[in-house]
């Protein structure tokens, strides 16, 4: 199998997102959790999207985790290489998008990458090189008074300069507007004087087209997810993939289904409460999970008698006041983090009582429960809400399995059936 595009994301939520836009691109896409073993057996797919957490770690080992994806990805015929960041550019001086892009720009042999974190539908857009969140520079945003990566500065060929050893050039918003031949001929032109990557400006979705097609003749791009959207249009339009039906319905996969709720949300506590009007529902003792209690020996004994009847839900969130008071008693980090280990020994349980199609509300739960099951890597399939596919997982030791990983906000009244429809 040759892929037409490899991908490696610094981080694994950005990933996700990168992974279901390619599917709904019309690229078949494999999400993987770190850089998988050699011997993981791929379906047939388009791209590959390497999940790394790689965003805030020290420079010299992020090179280290991109360039063994890279060879990953190389090794399995990718012809070009997207390293996805956040579109909001989160970096410090230190790194870690410069030293990346350095050293996977040496190992493909590029002159220059184009680089552009813009996804104008998502109110990223950059113009004369800086980036704008919404209606406002990037170091007037939010993102200015970011805990790990605060951006102070708005240019992002200044921000690159800082963290790259390679001189950083602009390939204008008037440029773009001349089309392909005119940003070719910008590139070559910046590449003649030593220029080693380009940010290029993009303010209207269309213009993620023309960028990735002029992309795609190169080895390595640096983008957010409207660059992996103009990369999976142009690998469409040019033939080089068969668009597929992102909607098809997955193989079945059968037997009991279970759900679990680990998100505090509004949306998930709607959700759940909705969920009651149509299957069981077992709420957890917070309190009794951080002091180390018998939950998940309670909840499986309750799964296991109701498994056979059709889907059922296990909950451990509450209101936002009793989420404070339980934090306020044992620590916010302690309580989430107990709570999230209890969630991935109760759908370990579940899968050694035969349940192979999961639901599952939160991200970091969900992060969690993944991590215990050992899951290397999954296959998008269809949207159950936006931003939220039918996952089915890829080289699993248990077999074949359908998950669903929701974040907390995510997902319609009835979301826990939504996603049962969809995971046959
Ligand atoms: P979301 O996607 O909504 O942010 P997450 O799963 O990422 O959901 O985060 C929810 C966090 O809250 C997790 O760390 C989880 O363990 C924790 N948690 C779950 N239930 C409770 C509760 N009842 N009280 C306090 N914390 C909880």
């Amino acid at each position: 199998m040759t892929l037409a595009l490899g991908c490696i994301a610094d981080d694994y939520t950005g990933a996700s997102d990168l992974a279901n836009m390619l599917t709904r691109c019309g690229l078949r896409t494999v999400q993987t959790i770190g850089v998988p073993d050699d011997a993981l057996a791929l379906p047939e797919v388009d791209a590959v999207v390497v999940s790394l957490k790689s965003r805030s770690i020290a420079a010299a080992d992020a090179v280290a985790r991109a360039r063994e994806a890279d060879r990953w990805l190389r090794g399995r015929g990718a012809a070009h290489v997207l390293f996805k960041i956040c579109s909001t550019f989160d970096s410090t001086d230190a790194g870690n998008i410069g030293p990346v892009m350095d050293a996977l720009r040496a190992d493909s042999g590029d002159a220059i990458v184009l680089v552009t974190p813009a996804f104008p539908g998502t109110g990223r857009t950059v113009y004369q090189g800086h980036l704008f969140v919404g209606a406002v520079p990037l170091n007037e945003s939010p993102l200015k008074d970011h805990p790990l990566n605060p951006m102070r500065d708005s240019s992002l060929v200044r921000v690159l300069g800082r963290q790259s050893a390679s001189r950083i050039g602009l390939v204008d918003l008037a440029t773009v507007a001349k089309g392909d031949d005119a940003i070719r001929a910008r590139l070559t032109e910046l590449a003649a004087q030593g220029v080693g990557a380009a940010i290029i400006d993009s303010v209207f979705d269309p213009e993620l087209e023309v960028i990735g097609r002029v992309a795609l003749g190169h080895r390595l791009s640096v983008g957010a997810s409207g660059m992996g959207l103009g990369l999976a249009r142009g690998l469409v339009a040019s033939s080089r993939v068969a668009a597929a039906t992102a909607d098809a319905m997955p193989e079945p996969v059968g037997g009991p289904v279970a759900c679990l709720a680990g998100s505090c949300s509004q949306a998930t506590l709607a959700q759940i409460a909705q969920a009651e009007t149509s299957m069981p529902v077992l709420r957890l003792d917070p309190e009794k999970i951080v002091a180390g209690g018998a939950e998940v020996a309670r909840a499986l004994g309750w799964a296991r008698e109701r498994l056979g009847t059709g889907p059922l839900l296990i909950a451990s969130s509450s209101t936002p006041d009793q989420v404070a008071a339980l934090q306020t008693r044992h620590g916010r980090d302690a309580a989430g983090h107990a709570i999230e280990q209890a969630m991935a020994a109760i759908s370990e349980g579940l899968v050694a009582a035969g349940v192979h199609r999961l639901v599952i509300a939160g991200g970091e739960t969900s992060g969690a429960v993944v991590d215990r099951l050992r899951i290397p890597a999954f296959l998008v399939g269809p949207e159950i809400a936006p931003g939220v596919p039918v996952l089915r997982a890829v080289g699993w030791r248990g077999g074949d399995a359908v998950l669903a990983l929701k974040s907390g906000n995510f997902g319609g009244p009835d979301f826990f059936n939504d996603a049962i429809r969809l995971m046959p």
